[in-house]
């Protein structure tokens, strides 16, 4: 008992020491608040009145989601009188820092729990082991401790109430729908809810192509449940479609077939016909809530995780280009007013940013998939390292992409210059993401390219300035280096070339800390509601 309570006065301790008021001020001011809005204007009358309800529905999957990470919100928010110890908490959605490898900040909380609140914290991996329902491992139920030990709720059970509200705010909002695709996945996924089978609504959500608004909606990923990663997360996000970018992906998904011909690399690296296996959109957000609004904040979703239903019908991508922005201009523009030369700093623009990010995307369905050696597919062929090597294939053909489509006269807006000098300031900000991503490492290697290449000067004052004749012919010749490598399934050239670039010299490493030192925010946080809606 006496070891107990000494423990429990060391996690008190450290809790306090750890996450002083101050701390938790300096940590709330690090994320960066947006108010988050859309163009409503030209929506229906009826999406107009659709969007309400989605809020609506939203409140509520953030109280199953507070239970879900947490427990009890009230029981935490009311012992605090702190404003910022409040607020901190609200971000995360419960006492633990998300982007402090969930810290605990708040005094007399301990370490999170690996089992969130989706099973009970005395459980031990052999009472789960015990359990005869087939459901406990399922993605939508809990796990909850009852007389005889341990039973498995599904979630239709377990939040009722939320549940069934949330449910009849979609059903209201399916027959005020006057696209089809959305009315039937409205409706589907009210269904979804109610009875713990989400695939049919997957399915539905597949089909919807034309919609104007998206709700995407339930429990979605399993990152919280850190015990087994069995269980799955509440989130929302309300979407508005951006009209303008619709188009011109449509275009330039047209123009893949001619721009697979012309890739800079030998006719057998560039047989295959370009996929566009998953259907790419551009949006802006107007709401998140539960798991996706805990901590950092998503710029792109790739949904649905439904095996079978990726399978049968691919995925979809949506770019969520208000939150790019947002964070374009208060984390991306200060790096690169830190970073770039004087001279330089008038070409880095947010549409090139966008651009740089949309072709990326586009860039993934080009080269090949299949090596040309018969060793099987570049995935199976490059092992634990195709990853990096296909997020660096995505960046680096991107920008090819665009000098492409500039040429060609597609492209009008700007110049290539400024995709150039955008992507050298993204470079900094992905590396500060960490060697353990792989895209951190795809920018690495890229950075360690570029410097052999001279495709860019690091200047006497600190800053790094383009060369654009040299960025150019440095873009072809790592483009044919990585198709390639993928084209003949070379494991060996793909680990070496990782290995020797993919982690932080120490000249990189010194800027970083100039810019972990600058006082950027590291995130953001979202105001939102109908109050910042203009309808
Ligand atoms: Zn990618």
């Amino acid at each position: 008992m006496r070891k107990q309570i000494l423990f429990l006065l060391i996690l008190i301790f450290t809790a306090q020491t750890m996450y002083s008021q101050q701390n938790i001020k300096s940590r709330v001011e690090s994320y960066k608040k947006v108010k988050l809005s859309a163009d409503l204007s030209w929506l229906s009358d009826k999406e107009k009145q659709i969007i309400p309800l989605f809020i609506e529905a939203s409140k509520l999957v953030d109280e199953i989601f507070w239970k879900q990470n947490f427990g009890d919100k009230e029981s935490l928010l009311s012992k605090l009188t702190d404003e910022y110890e409040k607020e901190f908490v609200k971000i995360n959605y419960g006492p633990w820092d998300q982007l402090n490898d969930e810290k605990p900040f708040i005094a007399g909380y301990g370490e999170k729990p690996p089992c969130a609140n989706f099973y009970p914290k005395e459980m031990t991996k052999a009472d789960f082991e015990k359990i005869a329902d087939p459901n406990k491992t399922g993605a939508y139920s809990i796990v909850v401790k009852d007389k005889d030990g341990f039973k498995v709720v599904p979630y239709s059970a377990a939040y009722k109430n939320e549940i069934t509200k949330i449910a009849e705010l979609l059903k209201k909002a399916s027959e005020l729908a006057e696209d089809a695709g959305l009315k039937k996945y409205l409706s589907l996924r009210a269904d979804a809810l109610l009875t713990d089978n989400y695939q049919p609504s997957d399915f539905a959500w597949m089909d919807m192509k034309s919609s104007n608004l998206d709700f995407v909606v339930g429990p979605i990923e399993n990152y919280t449940d850190k015990l087994f990663g069995y269980k799955t997360s509440f989130e929302s996000y309300i979407l508005i479609k951006d009209p303008d970018w619709s188009r011109k992906l449509e275009k330039f998904t047209s123009l893949l077939p001619e721009l697979q011909k012309g890739l800079p690399v030998e006719d057998k690296y560039k047989k295959e016909s370009p996929g566009s296996e998953s259907d790419l959109n551009a949006y802006d957000a107007i709401y998140y809530a539960g798991d996706c609004n805990a901590g950092s904040k998503t710029i792109a979703i790739n949904l649905p995780n439904d095996e079978e239903v990726q399978i049968k019908k691919g995925s979809r991508r949506l770019q969520l280009k208000n939150i790019m922005k947002a964070k374009f201009d208060n984390i991306m523009q200060p790096i690169a007013n830190l970073i770039i030369s004087p001279e330089q700093k008038k070409y880095v623009k947010f549409g090139a940013f966008f651009e740089n990010t949309m072709f990326h995307e586009v860039a993934h369905g080009l080269g090949i998939k299949n090596t040309i050696t018969g060793a099987g597919t570049v995935r199976d062929a490059l092992k634990e390292q195709y990853s990096a090597l296909e997020e660096g294939k995505a960046d680096i053909l991107g920008l090819y992409l665009v000098t492409r489509l500039y040429e060609m006269g597609e492209l009008k807006e700007g110049e290539v210059m400024d995709n150039y000098v955008t992507f050298l300031a993204g470079i900094f900000r992905s590396c500060r993401f960490g060697a353990a991503s792989a895209h951190g490492k795809a920018n690495m290697v890229r950075f360690y390219y570029f410097q052999d290449k001279g495709a860019f000067t690091h200047n006497d004052d600190g800053t790094y300035s383009v060369n654009f004749d040299k960025m150019k012919d440095a873009v072809i010749s790592s483009s044919q280096q990585i198709l390639k490598i993928q084209g003949d399934g070379d494991y060996n050239t793909a680990k070496s070339l990782i290995e020797k670039d993919g982690f932080i010299k120490e000249e990189l490493k010194k800027d970083l800390e100039r810019i972990n030192n600058a006082g950027i925010p590291v995130d953001i946080v979202f105001e939102q509601g109908m109050d910042y809606l203009k309808f």
